[in-house]
C-alpha cells in the first residue's frame, strides 16, 4: 500500500529548511504522497529513509513487458482489487498455445488462424496478443524448428515455455534459419516449467528478457521470485501451476491482496496461467475467469472464433474505464450510400448504442443517416432520463451539423423509447418527427417499410 503523507513526513528530517521549495517538510511530504514532486527535490534525507521512501514509491505490481513496439503486451502496474475502484490498466495478454509436437503444416494452418483472431467491436481493434511455443515433445532439436517456424509466420508476441533452459537457449541464441528479427531483439517471455531455475535465470538475466516462474501456491512463489531477484531478474511473471480453476482464483486473489494491501514485494509481479479444462466452452469459461480475477496473461489451447471472441470481449469490457462509458464522436454518420432521401436516425453517443443501430441498419440495407447526440456516452434511456438526450439536445444537434442540407425532407426518427419526447421535439424543430422500434433489433423491418 502506498505510503501516507504522515508516514513520509516521519522519515523527513524535520527541519524546514525549505531547500526544496516547500515551507516546510510536512508540505513537501503532502506532495510527495500526491506524486507530484520527486523525492530528490530533498537533497537532506538520509539514505535509509530514501531507500524506504523509494522502495513505498514503486508501483506494488512491476510492470512487465514482452515484445516491443506498438504491440508489446504490458502487464501489472495495478493499483486495485476491484474495478469499481478505479480502473484496471493493463488488459490482460490472451497468448495461444502451439506444442513443438506438430508437425510443419499443422504449425502453419494452426499459425494462418491465429493471426487471423483480430476483430473490431465498438470501433477498437481487439485481438490475442502472443503465441507460446511449448516444448512438449522434449526434444530440443524440434522445439528450436518449430519455434523458429513461428516466429517466422506471425508478427504476434512470443513465449517460450520448456523445463530445459538448454533448450529455450538454442532457440534463442542459434536459430537455424535467418530470422527478420533476431529472437532475442523480440523480447519473448521465457517460462520455466520446471526445477532448471537456475539456467533460466542465467537467460534471462544475460538477455534482459522478462521470466516466468512456475509455482505450486503463494508461498513458493514468494520464495522463487526473491530467488530470481536476487540473480538480477527485474521482470518476473507468476506462473501458478494448473491445480483446479477455483484453487487457481483463490491464490491469485491472495497474491494481489498481499501485494496491494501489504506491499509485499515477492509478490507484486503479474500473474498468469495455463488453462486446463477439457472441453472448448469449460476452457472459455475458465480462462474468463482468470481474465476477471486477476491474471495478466492467460494460454489457451482453442483458436475457433467463436470461443475466443467472447474471451476478447470480456477482457475489453473489464479493461474499460468504469466513470467514462466508452463513446463515439457526436456527429452524423452515413451508413450506405446515402441520397436526399435517405431516413435520418437520431440515437445517442454511447458506443455500444451507435454500433448496435449502425448494424442493424446496415443489415436492413437502406442507406440512412444516423445522427449521433452527445449524450455523454450514456445509452439512450439513461441520457433521457438523466436529461442529457432531450428534445432541445435533438434540435440543437440537427442544426449544428447541418441535417437539414443533407436531405429533401424533414422527418427524423427518435429510438421508440424516447416517443414521450416527439410532440415537443416537432413543436420546436419544424421537423417531422418518426417513432422508431424500441430495441435495435426492429430497425431493419422499420427501415424496409419507411414510406
Ligand atoms: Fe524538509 Fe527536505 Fe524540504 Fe528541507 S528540503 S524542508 S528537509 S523536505
Amino acid at each position: 500500500m502506498a505510503l501516507t503523507g504522515l508516514d513520509i513526513y516521519k522519515l523527513l528530517p524535520k527541519t524546514n529548511c525549505k531547500d526544496c521549495g516547500f515551507a516546510t517538510c510536512l508540505a513537501f511530504a503532502m506532495a510527495l504522497a500526491q506524486k507530484k514532486v520527486s523525492l530528490d527535490k530533498c537533497p537532506h534525507v538520509i539514505s535509509a529513509a530514501k531507500i524506504a521512501l523509494e522502495s513505498a514509491s514503486q508501483p506494488p505490481v512491476k510492470l512487465v513487458t514482452i515484445g516491443t513496439g506498438d504491440s508489446r503486451l504490458e502487464m501489472g502496474n495495478e493499483t486495485v482489487m476491484y474495478r469499481h475502484e478505479q480502473k484496471f490498466y493493463h488488459p490482460a495478454g490472451i497468448g495461444i498455445l502451439v506444442e513443438d509436437k506438430l508437425t510443419d503444416s499443422e504449425i502453419e494452418e494452426k499459425l494462418k488462424k491465429i493471426n487471423a483472431l483480430n476483430f473490431e467491436r465498438v470501433g477498437q481493434r481487439i485481438s490475442v496478443n502472443l503465441v507460446c511455443i511449448k516444448n512438449s515433445s522434449g526434444d530440443t532439436a524440434r522445439f528450436a524448428n518449430a519455434a523458429d517456424k513461428i516466429a517466422g509466420l506471425t508478427g504476434l508476441n512470443l513465449a517460450l515455455s520448456s523445463h530445459s533452459a538448454k533448450a529455450i537457449e538454442e532457440v534463442i541464441h542459434n536459430s537455424r534459419a535467418p530470422l527478420r528479427v533476431p529472437y532475442c531483439e523480440r523480447r519473448p517471455l521465457l517460462i520455466s516449467e520446471g526445477n532448471e531455475l537456475d539456467g533460466f535465470i542465467k537467460l534471462a538475466k544475460e538477455n534482459k528478457l522478462p521470466l516466468a516462474v512456475t509455482c505450486a501456491d503463494p508461498d513458493e512463489a514468494a520464495a522463487v521470485t526473491d530467488k530470481v531477484k536476487s540473480g538480477g531478474v527485474e521482470e518476473i511473471v507468476i506462473n501458478i501451476e494448473n491445480k483446479s480453476i477455483a484453487g487457481t482464483i483463490q491464490d491469485f486473489a491472495l497474491i494481489r491482496r498481499t501485494a496491494l494491501k501489504k506491499n509485499f514485494r515477492p509478490l507484486g509481479y503479474p500473474l498468469m496461467a495455463f488453462t486446463g479444462a477439457p472441453t472448448p466452452h469449460a476452457e472459455m469459461a475458465e480462462a474468463i475467469s482468470y481474465v476477471l480475477k486477476y491474471a495478466s496473461l492467460v494460454i489457451i489451447k482453442n483458436i475457433e472464433k467463436e470461443f475466443v471472441l467472447p474471451l476478447l470481449v470480456t477482457r475489453q469490457d473489464i479493461y474499460s474505464d468504469p466513470q467514462k462509458p466508452v463513446q463515439v464522436e457526436p456527429k452524423v454518420y452515413e451508413i450506405g450510400k446515402v441520397n436526399k432521401h435517405s431516413p435520418v436516425l437520431i440515437t445517442t453517443n454511447f458506443s455500444i448504442t451507435y454500433f448496435t443501430v449502425a448494424g442493424e441498419v446496415e443489415a436492413s440495407k437502406v442507406p440512412s443517416y444516423i445522427v449521433c447526440c452527445d449524450s455523454e456516452g450514456m445509452s439512450v434511456l439513461t441520457a433521457w432520463a438523466a436529461e442529457k438526450f432531450t428534445a432541445e439536445k435533438i434540435d440543437e444537434t440537427v442544426k449544428k451539423f447541418g441535417v437539414d442540407k443533407m436531405v429533401a425532407h424533414k422527418r427524423l426518427v427518435i429510438p421508440g423509447y424516447v416517443s414521450v419526447m416527439s410532440g415537443k421535439l416537432e413543436e420546436i424543430s419544424g421537423w417531422k418527427i418518426a417513432v422508431g422500434p424500441r430495441e435495435a433489433s426492429g430497425i431493419p423491418n422499420y427501415l424496409r417499410n419507411l414510406k
